[in-house]
């Protein structure tokens, strides 16, 4: 089994895999520990799993989140209590503790290199894959490489023909800011969440439409013009010790449909589809579909099914999970970032609605699982 890319979804496959005494290689373009853009906020529906799987990353004591606050560019601000809330934990820490179970359940992880080609050859019922500077060959190959890859470009995926318009911002911070705390700040053109991260840090991470990022000459330049107007943000851009040298930032993050198999491939995470971030369930969709991608395959190995039964099973289940979830944090994604008038209604009416901030919050979550 080939493994393509070692985020949450691409790591604990292969985990679940290996401990079933599934033999699994899994390349990751990067070294281990890095950081993401990313909020870093999961999704409580993921713990009764992580904690049955011994992936819970119980040692870094991560905060928990049981309280979401929304506040409008002007300020006006609404605290509203999360029934399943979710906790905080960097990436940085996550991945590479993930990255450590792997290596001790006996993955075989190929750091440093990109892959550049996956083909599958009809005839031989096999995948011949290419890597920076190796030729691999596989029965099976995941796709778990993240929202947007050289790899999407190299199997014509329809998504890639799109531009997106999305830049993500993510800082560490030291501030004042409530442990059970997940807050959305609204800015002309983007919003910010903050939330608490383990050993005391703070994540600070936005989304911004392209065209706001152009008109100014960097991103503090940006910051200060746009993001300081919401008095939240700008109280926490001048109170606060930032971490890291410089921010790290992503273009091209796009919400556009995608396949959960394309190509014989099975895609996990957000390489099967991405959900937009201010819903914060990407990493606990990411993590699901490691879970219903391993069952199946272990379901297929035990019954002795066909390839063609695979695909059509997980394809199956990975849409009655997440099509739903993903089509409302689309809509409501474009509404935000619709004209600046439908936004500023869409938050005031969100900020005005407990019932209605709830129904978002259910739409675009799943049950524990
Ligand atoms: C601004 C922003 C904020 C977000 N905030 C949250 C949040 O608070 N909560 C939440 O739940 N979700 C959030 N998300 C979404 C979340 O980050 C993703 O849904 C999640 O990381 C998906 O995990 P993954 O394993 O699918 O992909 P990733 O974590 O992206 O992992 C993919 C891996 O594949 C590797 N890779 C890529 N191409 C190749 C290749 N060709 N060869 C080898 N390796 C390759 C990459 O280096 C990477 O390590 C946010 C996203 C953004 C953009």
């Amino acid at each position: 089994m080939l493994i393509v890319g070692g985020g949450l979804a691409g790591l604990i496959t292969s985990i679940r895999l290996v401990r079933w005494g599934i033999e699994c290689v899994l390349i990751e373009k990067k070294s281990y520990p890095f950081h993401r853009v990313c909020g870093e906020y999961v999704s409580n529906e993921t713990t009764p799993f992580l904690k049955k799987e011994n992936l819970f990353p119980e040692s870094f004591n991560p905060p928990q989140l049981n309280q979401f606050q929304l506040t409008s560019v002007s300020g006006k601000s609404k605290k509203i209590n999360l029934d399943l809330g979710g906790f905080g934990i960097s990436r940085f820490s996550y991945d590479r503790f993930l990255y450590q179970m792997a290596l001790q359940e006996g993955v075989n992880v190929i750091t440093n290199h990109e892959v550049e080609q996956a083909e599958f050859n009809e005839e031989e019922d096999i995948f011949n894959v290419t890597s920076t500077d190796q030729r691999f060959t596989s029965t099976l190959v995941i796709g778990s490489f993240g929202k947007r890859s050289k790899l999407d470009k190299s199997l014509n995926r329809n998504f890639m023909d799109k531009r997106s318009p999305y830049v993500g911002v993510k800082y560490h911070i030291h501030t004042q800011h409530p442990d059970n705390l997940i807050a959305l700040h609204n800015f002309n053109g983007g919003y910010c969440g903050v939330s608490n991260i383990e050993f005391g840090k703070t994540n600070l991470c936005y989304l911004v439409h392209r065209n706001q990022v152009k008109r100014f000459k960097n991103i503090a330049e940006l910051e200060e013009t746009i993001l300081h107007q919401n008095p939240w943000l700008k109280s926490l851009f001048t109170n606060s010790k930032f971490l890291f040298d410089k921010p790290e930032v992503i273009n091209e993050i796009s919400f556009e449909t995608k396949e959960p198999v394309w190509k014989h491939i099975l895609m996990a995470g957000d390489a099967a589809g991405m959900i937009a971030p201010l819903c914060g369930n990407g990493m606990a969709m990411a993590i699901h579909s490691a879970k219903i991608l391993s069952d199946s395959i272990l379901q297929c190995k035990q019954e002795n099914r066909s390839r063609f039964w695979l695909e059509n099973t997980y394809r199956n289940k990975w849409n009655s999970m997440f099509a739903q979830r993903l089509r409302a944090g689309r809509l409501i994604q474009n509404n935000l970032f619709g004209s600046e008038w439908s936004s500023r209604i869409a938050i005031q009416l969100a900020i005005n609605s407990e019932s209605l901030t709830q129904l978002i919050i259910r739409k675009t979550h799943g049950e524990a699982f």
